[in-house]
């Protein structure tokens, strides 16, 4: 798929080829190291269903994963990093119905905000940005080695994978079976259909509605789930397992456990070795969603006069963990730090130790808020030895252009 452009972060400082990225990990509940290699470390990132535009809950998930893939380049570490996008999927249609709109309109459209929003957040692309339409050949080979392998089982037009208790993902161990399926239900699971083996078993496979896009198999004619969409993504496009499979908090389940399950029932073996969860974004209440209809779109604050950079910012004092509330102040406070930074940092240069502090603050598990803090108290005119441009620091290791604020 057509991706935006974000230039890389450079730097030419010495010494850094020795440091490497420790992030939180959801599996392991603890701060993993990322060892520094030779081959590029793997990410696979779950990237939005386009059928609406992006949303602060979405920019913060991406700029996550910017910030992260920033730190390693800027210590000389390769990454191969994939972005898929959901362009099958139910809410698609359903959205299509509701405005009598062909789907392909609303994709081609929504993809169109989403390219140009994180372009404008400095966010960036991947080196994949893939769909599932335009691999479609390779997710429906991966179905029908699923069904050939009697991994699934047939309910009436629709292909299920069959969970097993022994397999049950590390991510989701401490869960009661009966709060997994209320979870699963709430994120568009059909739980209660009659025949199922386990009220969680996924869909890997569905005959499509009419006015849906179908392909033709042994096994039916339809169209693929969703998990089996970024498992034949992430096994086509990345080396697994990944170094890190990234989102939102909310597709731990049923996502990213079934992705685990089937990836190992399909002889893939461990998807991956971390997962990175990024925390919700609530606004008036309660977590940004459409149902709730408490959306704040990128491209509505950039539309209001609001800058890029003052979004970048105010989404960066929240720790990329953290579940925390948007309000309108926000952005005020985000305006008031940038422009601090701006007039005192512009054109200056760090100490080596203000420079090392900031480098290792977003080693260690990438603490936006604790850097903002240190750079709005620094005075650049203090008597150290002053030898890193603060400009090529604060572009490549935080994507702040000041130039453009
Ligand atoms: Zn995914």
């Amino acid at each position: 798929m057509r991706s935006w452009t974000v230039n890389p972060p450079n730097i030419e400082i010495t010494g850094l080829e020795n440091h490497s990225l420790r992030i939180f990990d959801s599996k392991t509940q603890r701060i993993n190291l990322i060892p520094k290699q030779a081959e590029p470390i793997q990410i696979y990132v779950c990237g939005i269903t386009p059928y609406d535009s992006a949303h602060l809950g979405h920019a913060f998930t991406y700029l996550a994963f910017d910030l992260m893939i920033r730190a390693m380049r800027v210590t000389k570490q390769n990454v191969i990093y994939v972005q898929n996008v959901t362009d099958i999927d139910d809410p698609l249609f359903e959205r299509s119905r509701k405005t009598n709109k062909k789907w392909t309109s609303i994709v081609d459209d929504q993809l169109e905000i989403y390219r140009k929003d994180m372009q404008a957040l400095n966010i960036m692309a991947p080196d994949h940005f893939v769909g599932v339409v335009e691999n479609i050949d390779t997710i429906n080979d991966e179905i029908e080695k699923t069904i050939k392998r009697k991994l699934t089982y047939q309910l009436g037009t629709k292909w299920y994978f069959q969970t097993r208790k022994a397999n049950k993902s590390l991510l989701v161990k401490d869960v009661e079976d009966h709060e997994l399926i209320t979870l699963a239900n709430e994120r568009g699971c059909d739980t209660d259909t009659p025949g199922k083996l386990n009220a969680i078993d996924p869909i890997v496979w569905k005959e499509s509605k009419e006015d849906e896009p179908s392909w033709n198999r042994d096994f039916g004619t339809g169209r693929p789930g969703w998990h089996i969409q970024c498992i034949s993504l992430a096994n086509k496009y990345a080396k697994l397992p990944l170094h890190i499979q990234g989102g939102g908090k909310d597709l731990i389940f049923p996502h990213h456990a079934m992705c685990e399950e089937q990836a190992m029932a399909l002889g893939l073996g461990d998807l991956a070795t971390n997962y990175c969860h990024v925390g919700m974004v609530s606004y008036q209440g309660s977590k940004m969603s459409k149902s709730k209809g408490n959306l704040v779109f990128v491209h509505e604050l950039i539309n209001k006069g609001i800058s890029p950079m003052v979004i970048r910012t105010c989404l960066m004092l929240n720790h990329w963990q953290s579940d925390w509330e948007f309000q309108e102040v926000d952005i005020i406070k985000a305006e008031k730090l940038l422009e601090k930074i701006n007039t005192n940092l512009t054109g200056k240069y760090f100490s080596r130790n203000e420079f090392d502090f900031i480098l290792e603050s977003m080693l260690n598990n990438i603490q936006t808020p604790k850097i903002l803090e240190f750079l709005s108290q620094l005075d650049p005119d203090k008597n150290d030895e002053r030898s890193v441009p603060t400009d090529t620091v604060l572009s490549a290791l935080l994507g702040l252009d000041l130039e453009s604020v």
